[in-house]
């Protein structure tokens, strides 16, 4: 089977979309921690597995031999490798075929907090010998396009990432990516390592101007000191931890960590990644 965790997720749900335009229902499965929430996908046939990241035991069924897994990172910064490292043992327990990981852009190179766990996983599935490919994501356009609402109400996009480029593209395009390689010869993308970018790259500056433009509406972009812009989202509500991540992850736009590294994306899914006007124009219909 082809196996996708997360399926409930962003991510996983447009995973399991991009499959099933390729390959029958019945030889996928998804792994949810949740089978409510997962109604859906049964209903289009495609098998549930139940199991928990951070209950191991749930996982010694999730997987069989000869399967090809996509194991999509958890969504709890901090908890993550244990979560991680238990997909691997049950997957190696089992005797996939592949194991494809979302990591994150410039692999042992990214160097911010919030890749520390997605590089200590790809050391895990090294040291497992495991077969694996890494899907080393970058930016999704939604990071930004999520947050359109405070942008529009204050007129500002407000960022300590300077000049810095960003080559995000859309969520879809790096799930179209995952069932690429679940489903294309595993000889080609076994031991690969995918540095998956948006074919253009953008400042927030840029940013700015194009939601201004589609919105109609006068948008600036202030760049803040991190010290102000942690402040910033700390009085709007983000945890303080958080903050600190964020705000660190922006020092890493502003040195580059998130712009292009080749063409990788565009050339898995066959076609351009999408553009962020039409990810910004979605959001701006939708809101
Ligand atoms: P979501 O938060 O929508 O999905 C995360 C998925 O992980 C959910 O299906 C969730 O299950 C599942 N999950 C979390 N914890 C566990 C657990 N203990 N056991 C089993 N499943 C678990 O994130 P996205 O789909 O948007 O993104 C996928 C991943 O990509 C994120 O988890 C994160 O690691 C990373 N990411 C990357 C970004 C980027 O720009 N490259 C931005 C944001 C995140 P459930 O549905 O039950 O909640």
């Amino acid at each position: 089977s082809i196996v996708v965790t997360g399926a409930t997720g962003r991510l996983g749900r447009l995973v399991i979309d991009a499959l099933l335009t390729s390959v029958p229902a019945e030889s996928v499965a998804a792994v949810v921690r949740d089978k409510d929430k997962a109604a859906d996908l049964a209903e289009r046939g495609v098998e549930l597995r139940v199991a928990d990241y951070d209950r191991p035991e749930t996982l010694a069924d999730a997987f069989g031999s000869g399967d090809r897994v996509l194991l999509i990172s958890g969504n709890e910064v901090g908890r993550r490798l244990p979560q991680h490292e238990a997909v691997v043992t049950a997957a190696k327990a089992a005797g996939v075929a592949q194991l494809a990981y979302t990591g994150i852009l410039g692999g042992p190179e990214a160097d911010f907090v919030l890749a520390d766990e997605h590089k200590a996983t790809e050391r895990a599935i090294l040291d497992s010998g495991l077969p694996y490919t890494f899907l080393r994501n970058g930016w999704y356009t939604e990071n930004y396009t999520d947050n359109l609402a405070p942008v529009l109400a204050h007129g500002a996009v407000v960022s300590n990432a300077g000049e810095g480029r960003v080559a995000s593209a859309a969520r879809a395009d790096y799930a179209a990516a995952a069932a690429a390689v679940l489903t294309g010869p595993l000889d080609e993308h076994l031991g690969k390592a995918y540095e998956l970018s948006g074919d253009v790259s953008w400042s927030l500056a840029e940013y700015a101007a194009e939601v201004a433009r589609l919105s109609g509406r006068a948008i600036s972009f202030t760049n803040v000191p991190a010290e102000t812009h942690r402040e910033i989202l700390v009085g709007a509500g983000v945890p303080r931890p958080f903050a600190e991540i964020l705000v660190d992850v922006d020092e890493a736009v502003a040195r580059g960590a998130l712009a292009a590294r080749g063409d990788d994306l565009s050339r898995l899914i066959g076609r351009p990644t999408t553009p962020v006007a039409e990810t910004i124009e979605a959001a701006l219909a939708a809101s």
